[in-house]
């Protein structure tokens, strides 16, 4: 039977939905990229944002259309809306066939199975706060970048987040399985990997830490960028800053969630911090590594945000200048503390607040990039550039997406680039020189 993923959300749903196609490879299901062979079509879904779920259905009722002529599909719907909705999502639409939690995805083949046999909807969420895939390894779909969950899960239930009650409590990952899959990676010629977890930052496996786990990730020589996402600025500590300043292939880039610049809101957020506390992370993080880029979310119109808390937001942001920031309007999520607080924001309000950070953001954004003109910068090539097949793209150590002349011969190789011009977010320049595969 051949299957196809849609996968929505973050970067951890990439990674689960690589993992799933793993599971369902070794159970003889192969996997396909074209809708139209599909015996199976699994969406991924993320309960992020109401938004998120409202596109998902949408695209499923969609699909579901295509058992007109092939009454035979299967249907599934996976990730945080199943674990959110269970059952309720059959009710939504009775054409899905099998709904499956973010715990149980080593039952997806039985499932399968069962669904065609017994032609009937089938279900499994169960929560299991023990479950962390040990062993099992994704089918990296990417060639250059893999994604690595080191950490399921999340302990922080931040008053907006929907994440700790679909994705359970946090629990790691041992530090043997994920160098084992680093090393899997590295030798098939991934050479960035990104640790992936809900806060990397409290990673905690039998005593050994994040930072522990870092430098001994750095020492393994086939992969040469070490990336993370996400850390929590209250669990980020000074032995983390020590260890990304002094490991050679821990790359220059931090994203570190701000979600709101006044005290108050981030004491009713849940935060675990205080603006304070926050600016003094950047200042370490600056001082150490002085080419640091720092990426954030921000979230505008809280409830209770005043005009004069929003402002204190604003002028954090002004104050930090992000390289880049994603910014939300606060959107309630059904089963969080803060859905039910009593004093929401006007949506228009809301608007409004968004509206001036994105505004703020790209000014900054566009400063930050103009910035680079002059320097040279390490690329990893990993395409051929989509304006012209005479140039390459890549990314720099901080994130940063970069375009020059060269060939195809360079994809998957470092070099050396000087920076000549900014475009928008996209950065232009000279190759300078060839460093090679750096193997
Ligand atoms: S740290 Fe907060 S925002 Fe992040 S996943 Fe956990 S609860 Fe959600």
């Amino acid at each position: 039977m051949k299957f196809y993923i849609e996968t929505y959300g973050c970067q951890m749903n990439i990674s689960d939905s690589e993992l799933i196609s793993s599971i369902l490879s070794k159970d003889q299901f192969i996997h396909t990229t074209k809708l139209n062979e599909a015996d199976v079509i699994i969406f991924n879904t993320c309960s992020v944002r109401k938004h998120a779920e409202d596109r998902v259905i949408g695209r499923i009722a969609q699909e579901i259309s295509r058992k007109r002529y092939n009454p035979n599909l299967k249907i599934g719907v996976i990730g945080c809306m199943a674990q959110r909705l269970g059952e309720k999502l059959h009710n939504i639409n009775g054409k899905i066939d099998f709904v499956v939690g973010v715990d149980q995805y080593k039952k997806i083949p039985e499932l399968i199975h069962n669904s065609v046999e017994k032609d009937e909807f089938l279900s499994n969420t169960i929560v299991d706060h023990s479950e962390i895939y040990h062993e099992l390894y994704p089918t990296h779909s990417g060639k250059y970048n893999a994604f690595v969950t080191i950490m399921r899960g999340c302990n922080n239930f931040c008053t907006y987040c929907i994440v700790p009650y679909t994705r359970g409590r946090e629990r790691s990952r041992s530090i043997e399985d994920i160098l084992r899959e680093v090393e899997n990676v590295g030798n098939i010629g991934f050479k960035d990997v990104t640790l992936l977890g809900q806060n990397v930052n409290s990673y905690n496996f039998n005593n050994k830490n994040f930072p522990e786990l870092l430098e001994q990730i750095n020492e393994i020589d086939s992969i040469k960028r070490i990336r993370f996402v996400t850390s929590h600025p209250k669990d980020l500590s000074d032995d983390l800053i020590k260890v990304m300043a002094d490991s050679e292939k821990v790359c220059e880039h931090i994203h570190l969630p701000l979600q709101s610049g006044d005290n108050d809101v981030l004491k009713r957020m849940k935060r675990g911090y205080t603006i304070e506390h926050y600016l003094e992370i950047v200042k370490k993080l600056r001082e150490n590594m002085p080419e640091i880029a720092i990426t954030t979310d921000i979230i505008a119109g809280f409830p209770g945000e005043t005009d004069n808390q929003f402002q204190k937001t604003y002028d954090v942001m002004k104050k930090i200048k992000y390289d880049y920031a994603f910014t939300f309007k606060y959107s309630p999520r059904e089963g969080t503390k803060a859905a039910d607080f009593t004093n929401q924001i006007q949506e228009d309000i809301r608007l409004k607040r968004l509206q001036k950070l994105i505004k703020l953001q790209e000014s900054i954004t566009l400063a930050k990039y103009q910035d680079q003109i002059g320097k040279t910068k390490e690329i990893y090539v990993e395409k051929i550039s989509k304006k012209s097949d005479k140039e390459v793209a890549g990314k720099s150590r901080d994130f940063k997406i970069t375009v020059f002349k060269g060939s195809k011969n360079l994809i998957g190789k470092f070099v050396k680039v000087k920076i000549t011009d900014a475009v928008g977010w996209t950065l232009k320049g000279e190759s300078i020189q060839e460093i090679g595969d750096r193997r």
